[in-house]
């Protein structure tokens, strides 16, 4: 179904898809106290919506109706894939059919994201998709420094195309490699301390957006969009914090201010997310797509 989610949009400008032919899950880090799929299932269910009528509409389920959905879809398109829970929290035959439709399509990019790599990685190899994964960036959610230590490594044993969604951005990350020993013994050819981020095709951060968002500072995401930067690798900022103030103050401080007033203002006035980049200081507005 066609999607909002701005880091999805095609190359012609029109809206990206997101295809669920799994849906559900459950929680593993403490970036899944809020989940988004959870709630949106929740939703979906007081609506009416057929597809999450159970008892509990987040279970993990796979829905067979959905498999054929991309290819019918004739215009190229970007798709992020059960993005509605993590499709692979567990490794199940359902796997091979979806592997085979990604397969079928190869006019479309798929974006696969998870929180489990190892998971991602058992399935990869039991359907032996290494050669065939030109179509499909394989991603992990990091939320902070432990997990993308914990995920990264895991990630990168699949070979293929990957990618990174830091959000909701929890605490700063640095991708410096006196963070990455069990990355470094991976790859014994890193020598540059930025080498471990250039093994990803794509970074996408952005804080946590909901009523019951955790906190989350300008300088840890202008942090990730530099090191970005140096290694040049592509990213995408989604949505940061800005002082929940007037759009007069925020003009004020974009034009005058530094971030240790962007900082104080949201003490002063608390904060709200923003998906617009004019309200952002012009070091973080980049919206770069994967390579
Ligand atoms: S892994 Fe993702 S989908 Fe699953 S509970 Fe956590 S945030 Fe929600």
């Amino acid at each position: 179904m066609p999607t909002g989610i701005e880091y999805l949009r095609n190359p012609d400008g029109s809206k990206g898809e997101t295809w669920n032919p799994i849906t559900g899950c459950t929680p593993i880090s403490e970036g899944c106290a809020n989940c988004w799929a959870k709630d949106q299932a929740e939703r979906m269910k007081r609506m009416g919506c057929k597809k999450y009528d159970y008892p509990d509409p987040f279970a993990v389920r796979f829905h067979p109706d959905e498999l054929d959905k991309p290819l019918h879809w004739r215009k190229p398109r970007r798709v992020g894939v059960s993005f509605m829970g993590d499709l692979f929290h567990s490794v199940r035959g359902w796997h091979g059919h979806i592997f085979k439709t990604m397969m079928q399509c190869p006019r479309h990019t798929f974006f696969l994201l998870t929180k489990r790599p190892k998971n991602m990685r058992e399935a990869w190899n039991l359907y032996e998709m290494e050669n065939h994964a030109e179509n499909i960036y394989l991603g992990i959610t990091a939320e902070n420094q432990a997990r993308l230590d914990e995920r990264a490594p895991e990630l990168l044993k699949i070979p293929g195309k990957h990618w990174l969604s830091l959000e909701p951005l929890l605490g700063p990350i640095s991708f410096r490699w006196a963070t990455w020993s069990p990355w470094r013994s991976f790859h014994p050819t890193d020598t540059n301390d930025l080498d471990g981020l250039r093994h990803f095709n794509w970074v996408v951060v952005g804080c946590e957006s909901g009523k019951n968002r955790r906190p989350c500072e300008l300088k840890w995401i202008l942090n990730i969009v530099n090191q970005c930067s140096d290694a040049g690798v592509p990213c995408f900022v989604k949505q940061i914090p800005v002082p929940n103030t007037s759009a007069k103050h925020i003009r004020t401080l974009l034009r005058y201010g530094v971030f240790t007033d962007w900082a104080a203002a949201i003490d002063e006035h608390g904060w709200r997310v923003s998906h617009d980049p004019n309200e952002w200081p012009v070091s973080i507005r980049v919206q770069e797509m994967a390579k």
